[in-house]
């Protein structure tokens, strides 16, 4: 090719059959980048080609959270291989781009655009049924660059029970909506902690979750469901630390069954 054309997002073709969910917050350690990495490996238990896009340029931890902290993508001609993880998604990460591990990015817009369509058009991602974009918290560049490039993403907003945060939580979905894409729901995670007699205590205060879901209904005019509600499990913090999602190291635990049905009602 002469010059240096750009290649296209295979996602953002007409036709494309790959469903693009983004994984927003408002703030973050909210739990969005464990709901991105549990949504997919239980998405991929369904027996769907899931990738995932670790968008979160500050933050970036899904490589660890799905056991390929040290892995680098390979490169086939001028394509990215994604890196596969032991669970069979496959995954690329705004960290893995960066020539060392330890280095600190300080990126401005044009950067960070320019990382987020590297991701989607020159990583060789095959046919996909799912892709999942874990992205920063809070309503900054990387929101405007998907809105432009990934119109057709659909937003999947992730809070606190807390009313603190389920107010920025609906100001990230409201910056999704003026992109032009639409919000299919919201879950609310950290929502109870049971104890050993069965008992549950609401750490974080309840209802923050249907809240943001009832203030964007309202505000788009059509139905933004809450998907679910995670509770505080240790098993999922395990999972996370452990490079081995709590959906597969520990399905049966509340908080790996609570995520499963989010996926099933995606
Ligand atoms: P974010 O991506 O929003 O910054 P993370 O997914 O990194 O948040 O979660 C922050 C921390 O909280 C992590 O250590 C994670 O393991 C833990 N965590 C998230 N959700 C839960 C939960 N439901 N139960 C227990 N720990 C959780």
């Amino acid at each position: 090719r002469g010059g240096h054309a750009q290649r296209e997002i295979p996602f953002a073709k007409p036709g494309s059959l790959t469903k693009v969910y983004a994984i927003a917050s408002g703030k973050g350690g909210v739990g969005k980048s464990s709901m991105t990495a549990n949504l997919a490996i239980a998405l991929a238990k369904q027996g769907l080609k899931v990738g995932v896009v670790d968008a979160d340029i500050y933050g970036h931890s899904i490589p660890a959270m799905l056991g390929v902290a040290d892995s680098r993508p390979t490169q086939v001609e001028d394509l990215i291989m994604p890196v596969p993880t032991p669970s069979g998604v496959s995954v690329i990460s705004v960290g893995m781009l960066k020539p060392r591990r330890d280095q600190v990015i300080a990126w401005r817009g044009p950067m960070l655009d320019r990382a987020l369509v590297q991701m989607l058009a020159d990583v060789y991602w095959g046919d996909l049924d799912v892709l999942l974009l874990d992205l920063p918290p809070g309503t900054g560049d990387i929101a405007i660059s998907l809105g432009q490039h990934l119109p057709n993403a659909e937003v999947v907003v992730i809070t606190t029970p807390q009313e603190a945060a389920a107010e920025v939580a609906e100001r990230a979905g409201t910056m999704a909506s003026m992109m032009h894409q639409r919000v299919v729901g919201v879950v609310e995670n950290m929502s109870w902690m049971e104890l050993p007699d069965g008992s549950r205590i609401e750490p974080f205060g309840s209802g923050g979750g249907q809240r943001v879901a009832d203030t964007l209904s309202q505000r788009f005019g059509y139905e933004v469901k809450l998907l679910g509600q995670i509770p505080l499990d240790p098993s999922l913090r395990e999972g996370g630390d452990a490079g081995k999602p709590v959906v597969e190291a520990d399905p049966t635990s509340a908080g790996a069954q609570a995520i499963t049905q989010v996926a099933d009602a995606l």
